[in-house]
């Protein structure tokens, strides 16, 4: 097991803006940490070079705390499982995962040990003798998991390794993958444009944006105290809203925001002028879209919250204070304490 630091890591492509731009980033001994962000944020080239795929521009990648930069993958203990499992499809799945340990020669009992062992934990003892194309997607990628499991990393770099499986796949998978992280306590590193992903899976998240890391934190902080409102509105489905306030804009979580009267009233409560427009009815909740002032808004409520709610009339709506988050109308970055 070991810990996984990057300092001032920057890659950059040609005359390019950098694709990661002087990240600083630790993943302690046993932690499970997501890289979250939209597509071509940097993700993958930030992993890549974690690995030792991608040769830096400038900066280092320490693990278990030495220095790893000019070191080759195979050097670094380092497991990683991509998007594309890459199983060879002549072979078995036994073959394929013994094919790390064959290049390794690591003596045959020993291997069989090992494999026996990772099939067990990965639940894929019964398809030891199939091709690939004989499985499921979610049973591929458990075969990918287990030939880099088999190497004993201490180090597991996974990129996108769901995004193959149905949405129904992908939720048994997750779960399957974390407990199978807790009871193996090896550091990881994930990556995902998936929030949901992000917020179930991670102990803490890097949220990166244009190859930098915005915020980084347990999933509750990222999701309740986002430091800018590219956070703020990147977690959250629908997003937090965003609402121009005199000099500021503040911004509140579409759950926060009730009909004035309803939800035991505050004396700190802010109030609002909504005019709803639209409902939308998803089975265990109820989406409310419409407007304060000229600024897009939605309001979020459990199915079971029956009130209804008048469409295109002023309304009086509300939000704790404590839920009110206030940011810079320049930067967009967080402003400190309520106002
Ligand atoms: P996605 O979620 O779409 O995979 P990502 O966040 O993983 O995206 P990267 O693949 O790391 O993003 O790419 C970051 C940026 O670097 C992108 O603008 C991409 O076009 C650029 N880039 C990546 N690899 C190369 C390369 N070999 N040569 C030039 N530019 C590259």
């Amino acid at each position: 097991m070991a810990s996984v630091e990057t300092r001032g890591l920057t890659k950059q492509f040609g005359e390019h803006q950098p694709a990661v731009d002087r990240i600083d980033l630790l993943a302690a001994d046993g932690e499970f940490l997501v890289l979250l962000g939209p597509s071509g944020c940097g993700k993958t080239t930030l992993l890549r070079m974690i690995g030792g795929l991608e040769p830096p521009t400038s900066g280092d990648v320490l693990i278990g705390g030495t220095v790893v930069t000019n070191l080759p993958p195979r050097a670094r203990r380092i497991a990683m499982v991509f998007q594309s499992y890459a199983l060879y499809p002549h072979m078995s799945v036994y073959d394929n995962i013994a094919f790390p340990l064959k290049a390794h020669h690591v003596p045959k009992a020993e291997m069989e040990q090992r494999i026996a062992w990772a099939a067990r934990i990965l639940g894929i003892e019964e398809y030891l003798k199939r091709k690939p194309r004989q499985l499921s997607g979610g049973q591929r990628q458990r075969v990918a998991l287990a030939r880099a499991l088999v190497r004993e990393p201490s180090v597991f770099l996974l990129d996108e390794p769901l995004s193959n499986l149905d949405a129904q796949r992908r939720a048994s998978a997750r779960d399957e993958l974390q407990q199978f992280q807790r009871s193996i306590g090896t550091t990881t590193i994930y990556v995902t444009h998936d929030q949901v992903e992000a917020m179930g899976m991670g102990d803490r998240i890097a949220v990166i944006n244009q190859g930098q890391i915005r915020q980084i934190g347990p999933p509750r902080e990222i999701y309740d105290d986002p430091a800018d409102t590219f956070v703020a509105t990147f977690l959250g489905s629908p997003p937090m809203n965003l609402v121009n306030d005199d000099d500021a804009i503040v911004g509140f979580r579409p759950e926060h925001f009730h009909p004035a009267g309803t939800h035991q009233p505050q004396d700190s409560d802010r109030l609002f002028p909504f005019v709803a427009h639209r409902e939308e009815y998803l089975g265990s909740e109820r989406l409310i879209y419409g407007e304060i002032g000229s600024d897009k808004v939605v309001a979020r409520f459990p199915a079971t919250f029956v009130h209804q709610i008048e469409m295109g009339v002023p309304l009086e709506f509300k939000v704790a204070q404590r839920d009110l988050k206030y940011f810079d109308r320049e930067t967009g970055l967080r402003l400190e304490g309520a106002r």
